[in-house]
């Protein structure tokens, strides 16, 4: 199992891939169109799995399918419109930008894939040849959102906060249903995941659900102004998420 940073280069650190190696590969979320990810150690990918559909996480499946050309897309059934179709790709660099502003400029927008997809349901799994990647349904950060467990390690997504900076930080931007997301963050406690690959922060321990579902709960965040203001693009892209996931949080 590999971490990779695949960030844009204004902050690479603020988005890790995951790419799984068995018999066969699969990579987890690619990261947005504008990344650094290099994932030049990887000859041959079978699967691209997304754990749900904003820009930060699919922007690069276009380029990363044409480079893999046997990869299929792993991704919640009903939703494959939005990577294939081109209405589907304007509705969602449209609904992007409405959520992120200016943010989505430097991820970069999405661009349509070809239409090469595994539809899942929760409870279904992934064969790597042998192993198997289990797909957990966790809704709540969106509706579309996955989580993968395999071996034991918990791949998160977006599904269960963020540590930016070494802080801790909530993934509840509007449009967010609060109930779930936290239903589902229970769900992934009774795991007991030794490990959480979250989609931004990288690898956690699995004591970090408990402890973010407690702040989730309580509503509160223990993020000061010092702690976002790292300086430059980077400060400024911090405190943008922080104050458009806070909205989500007081259901603004
Ligand atoms: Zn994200």
């Amino acid at each position: 199992m590999h971490a990779i940073p695949s960030g844009p280069p204004e902050y690479p650190e603020i988005m890790t891939t995951y790419v799984i190696c068995g018999e066969k590969t699969a990579i987890i979320d690619p990261g947005p169109s504008n990344s650094v990810v290099d994932l030049g150690f990887v000859d041959t990918a079978s699967y691209v799995i997304l754990t749900h559909l904003h820009i930060d996480h699919v922007g690069l499946v276009k380029e990363t399918m044409e480079r893999y050309k046997e990869a299929k897309i792993v991704m919640k059934s009903g939703y494959r419109k939005y990577l294939t179709t081109d209405e589907g790709v304007r509705r969602l660099n449209e609904s992007a930008r409405e959520v992120l502003g200016d943010l989505v400029d430097v991820y970069g927008e999405v661009e349509k894939t070809r239409d090469d997809v595994i539809e899942v349901e929760d409870g279904d799994t992934v064969d790597l040849g042998g192993k198997k990647i289990s797909v957990i349904y966790t809704p709540g950060h969106a509706k579309h959102h996955i989580s993968l467990f395999y071996e034991g390690m918990l791949f998160a997504g977006d599904s269960a906060g963020a540590v930016l900076n070494g802080v801790m930080m909530p993934t509840t931007p509007p449009p967010i249903d609060l109930e779930g997301y936290k239903e589902s963050i229970k769900k992934q406690i009774s795991l007991s995941p030794f490990s959480v690959g979250l989609s931004h922060g990288g690898i956690v321990d699995g004591k970090f659900l408990e402890e973010y579902l407690n702040l989730v709960n309580k509503g509160e965040f223990n993020v000061t102004e010092e702690d976002l203001d790292i300086g430059g693009e980077k400060g400024e892209m911090l405190k943008k998420h922080f104050r458009i996931n806070m909205k989500g949080l007081k259901g603004e």
